[in-house]
């Protein structure tokens, strides 16, 4: 990380968290997937807003760094995604064409991740219609059950191929349910699946990895790899030392110190009653700001290298800190106190808001100070 940005006055004032993003570092992912996904082309998914530290800023330095494929959940997505990127970006849309927006999608020049019988015949028509080879994926489901072709529509597909004729059909796509954990057999157990499948379809290139996935090896790869969470810095497999850069640090701000006795009751519900006389600080960081109520008693923040326990419920924007160890050296109103950075990374807020890091990056509320680090 740049520690040039860890100075503490470098914000505006204005917000009660600072949110840095370091652009550079999610380039260098993207270089570092690259390299590992190699001969295959790497693209980027970019859906949820770059999940969480924002696509208008991350798409187009990933564009910088190389990047021409960009994936996003939703049609509102790559509609405004396109401004922001120069033509020759290609956009892709995971979830599909609702009924009736394939003329939408057609002529922003989307590409549709097709996942069911009804969307292929439907996208089939508008090729037809416009007598054109409009480009699309298709996407079979190979153990997942949540989104592409079942093995009885695949089977439909395979006595009747005409969509490889009507369309463009760019990358036949399928997902990994748990590339996750390299330890278990259900990655082997879809990966013979797919292969199974391919050679009943007509031949066309295949994306099956997702950030994990990468790093199952060679045989995931195959022509095209679709990485999301290890762009945004995070280890797919979580070891460290981590493979990818942290791309995101925050900092709340102290809105206000107070010394209490022992044998009070702290904040809503008092849930936390103090065994020793206790410096307490507030924070104006709260759960409209992402920082989860799961985080009430339990997490930290750091400052000065030390670890200051959350005390108490998480309000919807603020919560409070003992503080005491620090004496004091401790934080004063206007202080910024470390949530996500070198000593507490986004793993370790996850864990113990008891969920994964993609839902503390994609829950990061829109009043904080994003700032942006980028050097080129
Ligand atoms: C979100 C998503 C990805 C990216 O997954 P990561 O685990 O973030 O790398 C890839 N493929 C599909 C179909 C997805 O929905």
């Amino acid at each position: 990380m740049n520690n040039n940005f860890d100075s503490d006055n470098i914000d505006s004032g204005a917000a009660g968290g600072l949110l840095i993003i370091d652009l550079d570092a999610l380039q260098d992912n993207y270089r570092r997937l690259c390299a590992e996904a190699k001969p295959a082309r790497t693209a980027a998914i970019v859906k949820a807003d770059a999940y969480g530290i924002g696509a208008a800023q991350a798409a187009p330095a990933l564009y910088k760094a190389g990047c021409r494929l960009f994936f996003v959940a939703q049609l509102i997505e790559a509609l405004q995604l396109k401004p922001l990127l120069s033509p020759d970006a290609t956009i892709a849309i995971l979830n599909d064409i609702h009924p009736g927006m394939e003329t939408t999608t057609a002529d922003a020049g989307f590409i549709p991740v097709l996942n069911s019988l009804s969307s292929i015949e439907a996208w089939g028509d508008l090729c037809r219609k416009r007598r054109e080879k409009l480009p699309a994926m298709l996407q079979i489901d190979t153990g997942m059950c949540r989104l592409g072709l079942d093995i009885k529509e695949i089977k439909q597909l395979v006595a009747d191929p005409e969509i490889f004729n009507l369309a463009d059909i760019y990358y036949i796509l399928s997902h990994l349910a748990c590339s996750d954990d390299s330890a278990n057999n259900m990655n082997y157990t879809q990966l013979i699946t797919l292969k199974k499948l391919l050679k009943k379809l007509p031949t066309a290139h295949v994306s099956f990895a997702n950030s994990a996935a990468v790093y199952l090896g060679k045989d995931y790869r195959f022509d095209l790899v679709r990485p999301g969470i290890a762009l945004y810095g995070i280890d797919p497999h979580g070891q460290t030392p981590s493979r990818l850069q942290p791309v995101v640090q925050l900092k709340a701000r102290v809105i206000q110190t107070r010394s209490v006795p022992a044998g009070l009751k702290i904040g809503y519900g008092g849930t936390f009653l103090t065994k020793y006389p206790t410096q307490i600080a507030t924070l104006a960081v709260g759960y409209a700001d992402g920082w989860h109520r799961s985080l009430g008693n339990r997490g930290a923040a750091y400052f000065a290298g030390r670890r200051l326990p959350i005390i108490g419920r998480i309000s919807m924007d603020s919560m409070m800190l003992d503080i005491t160890t620090l004496g004091r050296k401790g934080p004063q109103r206007g202080d910024l106190v470390e949530l996500i950075g070198p000593n507490q990374m986004l793993e370790d807020i996850a864990r113990d808001a008891d969920t994964i890091p993609y839902e503390i990056l994609t829950s990061f509320g829109h009043r904080y100070e994003r700032r942006y680090i980028q050097s080129e």
